[in-house]
């Protein structure tokens, strides 16, 4: 086998195994896609293949490579995503009241976090010799598929909601993709891509149901794993949003792997973040009964109503000692403008989600004000320019007079005077 480090595919409900190469979404012993598996690896093998020289010099995900499950003499396709940098956060830290540090992903080639599984993804699709790559996304993953598809010669044919913004939209057509925009919510547009991949046979690369896609989401723990050994601490709290789960799950599980291998001595708890309007991860991790599967709010990545990939989010707080939070709409526009305003980094609204989580999350005592807190922005804000506006207000019209200018900051002598 080329993938002498990937053992098996394992169902997260039934625990039943399967052959890691050959092509299998989800257990056919479940109805719907709800048996999600989960890639298993032998860790000697990755233990004995990777340099574990954590000097934090990071160029990108691929310093990982021996933990991702791609065959030895496969041609990677990559724009060199990962390698975020993790910020020092003093100006949002006072605002906040503890200490924040930001892991700005909204860097990544494509503009956000899912490059590093649609690395994964199209390189493992152009090994199998699929020619045609397929997926269902609120925006994002669908804008970095189509990224990744043009970079490794792939045809991509995407399915999004119709009311994704405007952004988003035009990215992947930029790429060359066929962009199917569906009327009607990303749960609609997820199941009928679904359909169409069992129909087609084009290579599916949907967040959750493929098995490696979200195994690329782990090297943002791997990351933070080799920062925190560089920085002497590992962070209290780690903070993602969650939409379908894939990317906390996949965090958790990389952030793990270090400290099970003994390259990190400690590990964070993990804090997942919804919206109200769109709870249901939330809503099982607390327990709630009656999760309805409404995705209703202006974080348009993480409108989920029907997440694919419950069972392996819950497990990050699980695990870990972590928790969950709800955050208004309202919350997360203010979480936008300060994490702008205070440090220079501008997040799409599920980018700054988790800066909101923070706060609500510290008025319900879960984070303490004397821990450290990492909060990782997943996405570029100037993919959604009109929910920004909604926090920050428009511009200052005016005419090209100086007259104009002085209205607004006062006469320059006087104020010079004042100085
Ligand atoms: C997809 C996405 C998320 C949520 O990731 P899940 O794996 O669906 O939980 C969060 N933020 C941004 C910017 C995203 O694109
Ligand atoms: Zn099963």
């Amino acid at each position: 086998m080329a993938m002498d480090h990937v053992t098996t595919l394992e169902c997260t409900i039934c625990e039943r195994e399967y052959d890691p190469d050959q092509i299998i979404y989800t257990c056919p012993e479940h109805e719907g896609v709800k048996g999600i598996l989960e890639v298993k690896y032998d860790y000697d093998v990755i233990d004995d293949n990777f340099d574990a020289d954590l000097d934090g010099d990071i160029q990108s995900q691929w310093k990982y490579e021996a933990f991702l499950p791609v065959d030895d003499d496969a041609e990677v396709v990559t724009l060199n995503e990962g390698g975020t940098d993790l910020f020092d956060a003093p100006n949002l830290s006072e605002e906040l009241g503890v200490e924040t540090l930001v892991k700005d992903d909204g860097r990544n080639p494509t503009g956000c976090f899912k490059d590093r599984a649609s690395s994964i993804a199209v390189t493992k699709a152009k090994h199998a010799g699929r020619d045609i790559i397929t997926c269902a996304s609120t925006g994002n993953a669908a804008a970095s598929l189509s990224g990744y598809a043009a970079r490794g010669g792939l045809d991509c044919r995407i399915f999004v909601p119709g009311a994704a913004p405007a952004g988003k939209l035009a990215q992947p057509l930029v790429y060359g993709a066929d962009v199917l925009a569906v009327n009607g919510s990303y749960d609609e547009a997820y199941d009928l891509s679904v359909e169409v991949t069992d129909e087609y046979g084009w290579y599916n690369r949907n967040a959750a149901i493929n098995p490696f896609q979200v195994e690329g989401k782990r090297t943002v723990g791997h990351e933070l794993a080799e920062q925190s050994v560089v920085r002497g601490e590992v962070p209290d709290w780690v903070v993602f949003s969650m939409g379908d789960g894939c990317t906390i799950a996949g965090a958790w599980k990389g952030f793990k792997e270090f400290y099970d291998l003994g390259y990190v001595d400690d590990y964070p708890k993990m804090l997942g973040v919804q919206a109200e309007g769109a709870s249901a991860i939330h809503d099982a991790f607390q327990g709630h009964e009656d999760i309805d599967d409404i995705a209703d709010t202006i974080a348009d990545s993480i409108a989920v109503g029907r997440p694919r990939n419950t069972i392996k989010a819950c497990r990050a707080p699980q695990e870990s000692g972590g928790d969950t939070v709800l955050v208004s709409d309202e919350d997360i526009l203010e979480a936008e403008k300060l994490l702008g305003t205070t440090e220079g980094i501008y997040a799409e609204p599920a980018g700054a989600t988790p800066v909101a989580g923070v706060q609500e999350a510290l008025e319900q005592g879960i984070i303490e004000r004397d821990e450290t807190v990492v909060v990782v922005s997943t996405g570029f804000g100037l993919k959604d320019t009109e929910s920004a506006k909604k926090a920050t207000g428009d511009v200052n019209r005016i005419e090209a007079e100086l007259s104009e200018v002085e209205a607004l900051f006062g006469d320059a002598q006087a104020a010079a005077a004042d100085d």
